[in-house]
């Protein structure tokens, strides 16, 4: 069971004032599928896109608990899924690894922007024929001189059609496996990156996804993140923070879906009764909580391990497996114990599960997990 201090509450409580402004017309936005610019300036006024930097940059020099504690608020509150998932990426995939492995020169150039949201992040592993094997990929990064040449193209790109500055792994070495893979900073409008246009998708609409090209594009040395052939350290580094602070704001979504449930339980009436006195409905919400809490515990619990210096890689995984189903699972029963209404537009519950559906995708599939956790067992 986590203690929060008062420091921690006020900051956590502090964004609830915002929930109002940055849900407005969420809905529509979900169907214009487009980035919510206007609601992007209000998370920046909000300060969390700095919490876990550290202050010179701009930030609130914030833990990772912590940052993850005020995270979970964002999700219970905000009902902009594809907003919140922004947010998320926006942070780890160039803040978090230029905070731990950038050179100075690269923290002092772009963690000011990433603190506050006027450099907006994205990062580029996954590639057309490169998805859960990630290492697999294909586009190089040639050393000609004191630069790097780029070549090939990435594909679901989160954030990337409005995106600024990328964090593009590319192999540096051909035959070097996990070795041959190399981090770089690269600028949106470098010569030889084109950005796709946004991918229409099933959920999360309103945060964008696209394709990125390289040809012939150049970079300087001075853009490596970390050193050369470090990139599969950094991307394990990354991909930790990312499923522990996206998946605590699905713990918060989660939340709020729970208590939306059981105050329409409580009070849409048939039979003469409460829907929520039948047991068939009352379990179903009983297990939405189970799903909730056990999701909860293994998320902060995990980020209290990794924090401690533990290898936390199978716990991560158990949690990102735990969360991410179980929020498909509350999101499907939401729309059941909804009924009818639950089906529709206007209730914002079906948007829900097209959002939740996309968890068991990113940062690793279901599957992917499953195999992390059996081959811990031996298997
Ligand atoms: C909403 C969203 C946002 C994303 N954002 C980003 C981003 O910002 N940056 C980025 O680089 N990528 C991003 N991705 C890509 C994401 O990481 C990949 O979609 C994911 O890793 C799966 O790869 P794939 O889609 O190529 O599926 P595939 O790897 O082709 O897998 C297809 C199916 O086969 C299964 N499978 C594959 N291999 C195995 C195996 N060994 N054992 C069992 N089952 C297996 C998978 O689990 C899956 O069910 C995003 C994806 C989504 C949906």
């Amino acid at each position: 069971m986590m203690r929060w201090n008062a420091d921690q509450k006020a900051l956590r409580e502090g964004l609830r004032h915002w929930h109002e402004a940055l849900s407005a017309g969420h809905i529509e936005r979900d169907a214009a599928a487009a980035f919510p610019y206007e609601q992007w300036k209000l998370i920046q006024r909000t300060g969390i896109l700095g919490l876990p930097f550290d202050e010179q940059w701009g930030g609130l020099g914030q833990s990772l608990l912590t940052t993850m504690y005020v995270l979970e608020e964002l999700g219970a509150g905000c009902r902009d899924g594809g907003l919140n998932f922004s947010v998320a990426t926006h942070m780890v995939s160039v803040g978090v690894p230029l905070q731990r492995f950038g050179s100075p020169a690269l923290k002092q150039r772009y963690l000011p922007g990433i603190c506050s949201g006027g450099t907006i992040g994205a990062h580029a592993i996954t590639e057309p024929e490169s998805g859960s094997d990630a290492l697999a990929m294909r586009t190089t990064a040639t050393r000609e001189g004191e630069d790097f040449v780029l070549r090939g193209g990435k594909c679901f790109v989160s954030n990337g059609p409005v995106a600024d500055v990328f964090v593009v792994y590319a192999r540096t070495h051909p035959d070097g496996g996990p070795l041959g893979i190399t981090a770089f900073l690269v600028e949106r409008d470098t010569p030889g990156l084109t950005v796709g246009a946004p991918v229409g998708k099933m959920g999360l609409r309103t945060s964008p996804l696209g394709d990125l090209y390289f040809d012939d594009c150049r970079i300087p040395a001075s853009a490596v993140v970390g050193r050369i052939g470090s990139g599969f350290l950094v991307l394990d580094h990354v991909m930790k923070w990312e499923i522990l602070c996206s998946f605590v704001i699905n713990a918060g979504q989660m939340g709020h879906r729970l208590e939306r449930c059981v105050e329409h339980a409580r009070t849409r009436t048939q039979f003469g009764r409460p829907i929520g006195a039948n047991q068939a409905v009352a379990h179903r919400i009983v297990d939405m909580r189970t799903g909730l809490e056990t999701a909860r515990k293994w998320l902060y619990d995990t980020a209290r391990r990794l924090t401690d210096g533990e290898n936390v890689t199978t716990d991560v995984a158990t949690s990102k497996l735990l969360t991410s189903e179980s929020n498909v699972a509350s999101a499907q029963a939401a729309v059941q114990i909804f009924g009818g209404q639950g089906y529709l537009t206007e209730c914002g519950l079906e948007k829900d599960l097209r959002d939740a559906t996309a968890s068991t995708l990113y940062s690793g599939t279901s599957e992917i997990q499953r195999n992390r956790i059996a081959s811990m067992l031996g298997l």
